[in-house]
């Protein structure tokens, strides 16, 4: 380690692995510690154990599902388990598949709806200006502007209104029209950690449906909420007790608590899931049917959600959940009371609050908030709302497993620590907004 190594150019020759890993592991040193990331859904600890599995599982490709059938049959329990959890009419009957995340499971969730569109609509086809759309809250989270683009959908979004930082279902019912594939409800939204009303949403759709004879399908993006609602909230009815939700989707590496890339994709029944989308693959032998984007995808994440599955049981995710959500509770009731704050939320549905200056508050901004913050090594996100709260910008925590009661009291003392020179400021310091602007979903 006398000369630093080639970053740009594949070296001439091998290093011995020792050097190499030396390395690799000094540069990756001087990344943030995940822990003190309160800006990410994402898991950042798990059990020893997991970790043991996740390593005996790292040479398993997830589609060989012939070489490796009890992966493949693991990946079939956890799907199962999640179409009781949602309530699926017929858990058997439920159809669903692993991702590598949310993201993967929302393109394949509304190439369906689009599918399904194209098949009602079979008698106007080809009818050159029939462009399919598809209506959500503009606090939506990336992926699906990206399905839009992607699958070239046309994206409706109700914006934000006074108080209100999500979806009204009265707006996205007035966008619909035959030409509408689905309506997204996020349970939990990225922005403020609340839930959308998705029963009133879907009764909206009902009305809609008794006037117009329009038949719209819901597909709730559950990223985080699908595995917080069941277990917190189980009387809210958000899942597929609402006879129009047609599909869900949930991150396994969120709330699901397990390390990234894995997600969950679940159709109420094979008939929301268009055959031709599920593809036979025969050449790794036997004839498996799979619904990805990819081919090539590691199996030890699957393995690692059924193991927390298997390990926290119901009961067990409600207790950690139940843990998140008081921590989070907890911490915004703390930092509401400081004369410096206004809460969004409250950290009662997500474990997750959004919080803005007080409205005297003109010595600084959320931005030289954040940026203070990352001093002692938190990593709290500021950022603007989209249209019409444009003049709104705010800080987010995310509580998830491991974000400790302790962690949470220091904190806040750093928090508080940074209070006064603040308020001492001559008004914000950040011009750069955009720049200030943490990487929020
Ligand atoms: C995180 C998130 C996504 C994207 O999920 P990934 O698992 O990161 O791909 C989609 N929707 C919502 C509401 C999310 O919170």
């Amino acid at each position: 380690m006398t000369g630093a190594p080639p970053t740009h150019r594949l070296p001439d020759g091998p290093l011995p692995p020792g050097t190499a890993y030396q390395l690799v592991h000094d540069e990756l040193m001087l990344d943030g510690n995940a822990r003190l990331n309160l800006a990410t859904f994402v898991t950042t600890w798990m059990e020893p154990q997991a970790g043991v599995l996740m390593t005996e599982c790292l040479d398993k490709n997830m589609i060989d599902k012939d070489e490796y059938p009890r992966t493949a049959e693991l990946e079939r329990r956890c799907v199962a388990m999640l179409a009781e959890l949602w309530h699926a009419p017929d858990p058997e009957a439920a159809v669903g598949c692993s991702t590598t995340g949310s993201s993967e499971a929302c393109m394949l969730a509304g190439m369906a709806l689009k599918r399904r569109w194209a098949a009602r609509n079979a008698d106007r086809y080809p009818a050159k200006d029939a462009r399919p759309n598809l209506v959500m809250g503009i606090n939506v989270q990336v992926c699906w502007d990206k399905f839009c683009t992607f699958w070239e959908v046309e994206v409706r979004q109700v914006p934000m209104e006074g108080e209100r930082y999500h979806l009204d279902p009265a707006a996205a019912a007035a966008l619909c029209d035959e030409n509408t594939i689905g309506v997204v409800a996020v349970l939990g939204s990225t922005f403020d950690g609340s839930y959308e009303p998705v029963a009133e949403l879907c009764a909206e759709l009902d009305a809609l449906k008794e006037r117009t004879g329009l038949d719209i399908p819901v597909h709730v993006d559950g990223a985080s909420g699908a595995m917080v609602a069941p277990f917190l909230d189980p009387d809210l009815a958000w899942d597929f007790r609402l006879p129009r939700v047609s599909s869900i989707n949930t991150s396994g590496h969120k709330y699901g608590l397990v390390y990234p890339g894995v997600g969950w994709a679940l159709w109420r029944s094979a008939a929301e899931l268009p055959e031709e989308l599920v593809f036979r693959v025969n050449y790794l032998g036997g004839e498996m049917p799979t619904f990805a984007l990819n081919f090539s995808r590691p199996g030890a994440q699957v393995v690692a959600q059924y193991y927390t599955f298997l390990r926290l049981g119901r009961e067990g995710y409600r207790c950690v959940q139940q843990a998140s959500r008081d921590i989070a509770k907890g911490l915004a009731a703390r930092i509401g009371e400081l004369p410096d704050f206004r809460l969004l939320t409250r950290g009662d549905e997500l474990p997750v609050f959004a919080f803005t200056t007080a409205e005297e508050v003109t010595a600084f901004d959320v931005f030289d908030v954040s940026r203070r913050l990352r001093e002692g090594g938190w990593l709290v996100p500021a950022y603007t709302f989209p249209a019409h709260r444009e003049d709104l910008s705010v800080l987010r925590v995310v509580c998830r497993n491991g974000f400790s009661e302790d962690l949470a009291a220091l904190f806040l003392d750093d928090l508080e620590r940074l209070l006064p020179e603040l308020r001492r400021q001559q008004g914000p310091s950040t011009t750069d907004r955009e720049a200030a602007t943490g990487f929020h979903h």
